[in-house]
């Protein structure tokens, strides 16, 4: 059984507020004004009297570290409270959020709808491995509702869609999908808001039944932990943490700890990430050496409307297709001197990736084409470091595609052969 406690919550109090606030008291058993790293398996009774209360339901304590933890319970009151929701269940990646939810609301017989452009794990998980369990799925494109209402079956228990989507970050009209439940009571609505974050969109007040996260992102936000959460209502956080009982991917308090104190600066970190993020975009959309810029900020995004009717701000994950082969995006990216190139996105430092060769490794050219990964596609995720900075690595990036893919340029690419950066 998991143990909540009292805490300095108040629903009145604004977001800002509750990322430093909620989840903690405003004095601890030892005065701590931060909350401890509770490093502990178990949890000792005082008497088997109380262990029998315990079992009773006569008082709410912890039992066993599989079930409960106190710096773990911290962490999910301040991600309730974030996201406006009665509870939360912390996991110990975002994937095992994932995977665990959707153990706990599916069985044999049941349909499971996901939208296309998604985290490749998670397709991998409902196409593949649900599969074995005897659990149908349909896989739809993102960003057309629909074409997901005309995928509901009776058997239909489960609708996951990110939102916004990775790595073409279409956005979801919720409200639209949300009002295919008047038909479908029995139907779920899961948002993999990973993108989104609590600061720019809250897609339970929009209709969603859960929301879940991979806190390795934004949430976390330095790129130091693995995490995930799935966030809603007290029945089906319940049913969701029953599974995790049993199936056992909880989080360790000490990344508990890491998780509580990153989700102090999400606002802030995420504000300027927005700016950031949507600054880059627009002058990306300037350059010659790119094709495309999606993000859905932008008015050219495909769902620009849908966006500024649902998010606050867009976030700092911009992809663009650079006019360039698989070779020449590659060599590109390795002139950045800012941007790391690393998969995972949302942390204060920037990271760049080329999802052909990161996510989608291993794939023939067909299989991504077939997927929408193009050979010159870019994931940039801004971090909070100055703009400008951010700007000329991208100009360093820029500036090797113009001088490899131009005819005029082929005595800068000798350059470049011999490791010196071309600036344009
Ligand atoms: N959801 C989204 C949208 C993701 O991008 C990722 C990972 O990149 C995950 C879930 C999985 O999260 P984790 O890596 O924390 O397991």
């Amino acid at each position: 059984m998991s143990t909540s406690r009292s805490s300095s919550r108040s629903s009145s109090h604004r977001l800002d507020t509750l990322a430093v606030r909620a989840g903690q008291p405003r004095q601890d058993a030892n005065d701590a004004v931060t909350t401890p790293i509770a490093c502990t398996a178990t949890y000792a009774f005082a008497s088997s009297g109380e262990l029998r209360d315990h079992f009773e339901g006569r008082i709410q304590r912890h039992e066993y570290g599989r079930y409960g933890n106190p710096t773990v319970r911290a962490a999910e009151e301040k991600l309730a409270a974030l996201e406006g929701a009665a509870d939360a269940a912390l996991f110990g990646s975002g994937m095992a959020a994932i995977t665990t939810a959707l153990f706990a609301l599916l069985k044999k017989g049941d349909h499971v709808i996901l939208t296309g452009d998604c985290y490749r794990r998670t397709r991998a998980f409902v196409t593949q491995w649900l599969g074995r369990f005897g659990v149908e799925s349909t896989i739809v494109a993102a960003g057309d509702v629909s074409l997901v209402a005309a995928a509901i079956t009776p058997q239909t228990r489960v609708i996951l869609t990110e939102s916004p989507t990775n790595p073409y970050l279409r956005v979801v009209d919720l409200p639209a999908l949300a009002a295919t439940k008047q038909r479908h009571p029995r139907v779920k609505i899961l948002i993999d808001a990973t993108f989104a974050t609590p600061v720019n969109q809250r897609p339970l007040a929009q209709g969603a039944d859960l929301v879940l996260h991979s806190c390795t992102k934004y949430l976390g936000g330095h790129n130091d932990l693995l995490a995930g959460v799935v966030i809603g209502d007290d029945a089906l956080v319940s049913l969701v943490r029953e599974a995790r009982d049993v199936l056992g991917a909880v989080l360790d308090p000490h990344a508990a700890y890491l998780l509580v104190r990153g989700l102090k600066t999400l606002p802030l970190r995420v504000a300027r990430q927005n700016q950031t993020g949507l600054a880059i975009a627009r002058w990306l959309e300037k350059q010659p050496e790119v094709e495309t810029v999606f993000y859905p900020g932008l008015a050219s995004h495909p769902d620009h409307a849908v966006a500024k009717r649902l998010m606050t701000g867009f976030g700092g994950v911009v992809s663009f297709v650079l006019r360039a082969s698989l070779d020449v995006t590659a060599r590109a990216l390795d002139a950045c001197e800012l941007a790391t190139i690393a998969p995972s996105l949302g942390g204060v430092e920037t990271l760049i990736e080329q999802p052909a060769i990161m996510s989608f490794y291993g794939l023939t050219s067909e299989e991504r084409g077939a997927l929408g990964i193009a050979d010159g596609l870019v994931r940039l995720s801004v971090g909070v470091e100055d703009i400008e900075d951010v700007r000329e690595d991208l100009a360093r990036v820029l500036a090797v595609v113009h001088a490899l893919t131009r005819g005029p340029a082929k005595a800068n690419a000798a350059k470049l052969e011999k490791g010196a950066v071309v600036h344009g």
